[in-house]
């Protein structure tokens, strides 16, 4: 596969800080499967799907680095010195992360950490699930008619609160889509507040709990009705969350659905009269 790709050596004393994506093997690059099959050591967080492990050599060394059962996660600091540690015992490394490393995944301190200790590596991007499990429920995160632009955000914070650093109330006036990562806990406030910024509690939200693994779900619901939903069904994290009209073009993209439930698509989802949210009217007329 490295010559047929031009793929880079993974040589010794390396760490490779890659992306695993939201869950199904075959979201995953090139590199990071070479990765995998080369490393010596493979560094991974919860939300690495066990598919994916498989995927490395017999012989390497499987180093969980995640939360699981309710426990804290390891503090950065041990996962970052781990790696070096790893890395200077002449390791190839492969840190492998849910997602892109760099999207809400804490990868850049990591490869600063690298830095500092002087341990040569290689970032590999990888499907974030804000993109790519909205893509396998149907969801396109922009579409010329309903947005021109998308936000994504974290509905937590390092301290476990909703976020404090963020202008919300310009975020819900300002983004037609809005994409949050890691909001579970805290959806009830997050939609009040975009609701308070002017957005319409009927706007459709989709909830996308395991995104592309096969106990993936998919939960449709407003802006107002969503924290109580997803209680009522009990949907299970992880999930990414979306909120706008891009929600209604499901009704013709879900192309899962219509593969392994037979859903009938829809050719004209947003309608002939479709309509952006009325707060980006004027944007788009
Ligand atoms: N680096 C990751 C994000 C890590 S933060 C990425 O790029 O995707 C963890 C959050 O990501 C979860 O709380 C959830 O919101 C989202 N997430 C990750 N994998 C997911 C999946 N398979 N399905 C739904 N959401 C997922």
């Amino acid at each position: 596969m490295r010559a047929r790709f031009g793929l880079p050596a993974f040589d010794a004393g390396w760490v490779w800080l890659a992306g695993a994506g939201p869950g199904d093997p075959g979201l995953l690059t090139l590199h990071a499967v070479h990765g995998l099959a080369e490393a010596d050591a493979v560094v991974y967080d919860a939300l690495v799907d066990d598919r994916i492990l498989a995927l490395a050599k017999p012989t390497a060394q499987l180093v969980f680095a995640g939360k699981r059962g309710g426990k804290p996660s390891p503090k950065q600091r041990d996962i970052s010195d781990r790696l070096i540690e790893l890395a200077r015992d002449g390791k190839r490394v492969l840190r492998l992360k849910g997602g892109d490393p760099f999207v809400f995944g804490r990868g850049g301190e990591e490869a600063l950490a690298l830095v500092a200790a002087k341990i040569p590596f290689r970032v590999i991007p990888g499907v974030t699930a804000g993109t790519g499990g909205l893509a396998y429920a149907g969801i396109p995160v922009t579409h010329r008619d309903t947005n021109q632009a998308v936000t994504f955000i974290t509905g937590h914070s390092a301290a476990g609160e909703v976020p404090d650093g963020l202008d919300w109330h310009a975020i819900g006036k300002g983004s037609p889509v809005i994409v949050l990562y890691m909001a579970m806990k805290h959806l009830g406030i997050i939609a009040s507040r975009f609701i308070e910024a002017g957005r319409d509690a009927a706007e459709p939200v989709a909830v996308v709990s395991n995104a592309s693994t096969p106990q993936q779900r998919v939960l449709e619901t407003t802006l107002g009705a969503a924290a109580a939903d997803v209680a009522a069904a009990q949907v299970e994290a992880p999930a990414i969350i979306c909120i706008g009209e891009v929600v209604k073009l499901r009704q013709g993209l879900d192309w899962l659905g219509a593969l392994t439930q037979g859903r009938t698509l829809d050719p004209d989802p947003l309608g002939t009269d479709h309509l952006v949210n009325p707060a980006f009217k004027d944007a788009v007329s």
